[in-house]
């Protein structure tokens, strides 16, 4: 029921994204979990609260510059370790969080279950990162992916996703809020200002259609047929 996301390079990207499913509890959840993008995804997710996740993190360092965080109340599948987002392709190039419903997605699992998909879900979400993975065989760039993807979806969506080796985060919005972050250090998305406002009080506001991608010198929103937008910054006057 939340997501967040960051990339800077500071190498704060999993305190980042820990203190931001903390500021998202409030909207209520039944798993959560991260991936961060190094020459591999480090995923790690997990039924139950968000200490249950922090308590399943390893000791050592994910490193990484780009991630992104989930906290899911379960709508297709019931609340279990595997249904917990991310979640990825089958080539593990490609993890992907969701707030909202697809409405379409037994239509595209059907597609990509005969296409040769492996589901280790029971979600509609995990329809997006095969959709991602289809389009990036026959040659698209993780942009184009990520678009060609979305735009396969009906219903409401705040996606966004990560990629082995890239420091963007890609994202996407319909009818399921979604905010993004301008800080000094880096740029943040999530579905609401309290998971990132002890970092930054300058947001953009996404609209539904608009997609962006955001990575550590700046944020790119465009519409939806990739023109880019300009955007108003507003600074929130927020006091926790
Ligand atoms: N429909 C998705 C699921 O059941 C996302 C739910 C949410 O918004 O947290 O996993």
């Amino acid at each position: 029921c939340g997501i967040i996301g960051y990339t800077g390079t500071d190498g704060g990207v999993v305190d980042v994204l820990m203190t931001g499913l903390s500021g998202l509890e409030y909207r209520g959840y039944d798993s959560a979990g991260i991936a961060v993008a190094n020459s591999s995804l480090a995923v790690h997710k997990k039924q139950g609260e968000v200490s249950a996740l922090e308590g399943a993190l390893p000791d050592e360092s994910l490193g990484g510059v780009a991630g992104i965080g989930h906290t899911r109340w379960s709508t297709h599948g019931p609340p279990s370790d595997a249904n917990a987002h991310p979640h990825e392709d089958c080539t593990g190039k490609v993890a992907v969080v969701h707030n909202g419903i697809i409405e379409n997605y037994q239509e595209l699992r059907t597609e990509l279950e005969a296409g040769g998909h492996a589901f280790t879900s029971e979600t509609d979400t995990e329809v997006i990162p095969h959709l991602i993975e289809t389009a990036i065989e026959t040659g698209a760039t993780p942009e184009e992916a990520f678009r060609e993807a979305v735009h396969r979806l009906e219903g409401s969506y705040a996606v966004a996703a990560v990629f082995s080796g890239s420091e963007t985060v890609y994202t996407a919005r319909n009818e399921s809020p979604l905010v993004l972050g301008i800080g000094d250090e880096g740029h943040y998305l999530a579905s609401d200002v309290p998971a990132f406002i002890e970092y930054t009080d300058l947001v953009v506001y996404l609209e539904d259609g608009q997609f962006a991608r955001i990575n550590p010198s700046g944020i790119v929103v465009t519409d939806e047929q990739g023109a880019v937008v300009e955007t108003a910054v507003e600074t929130i006057d927020w006091d926790p």
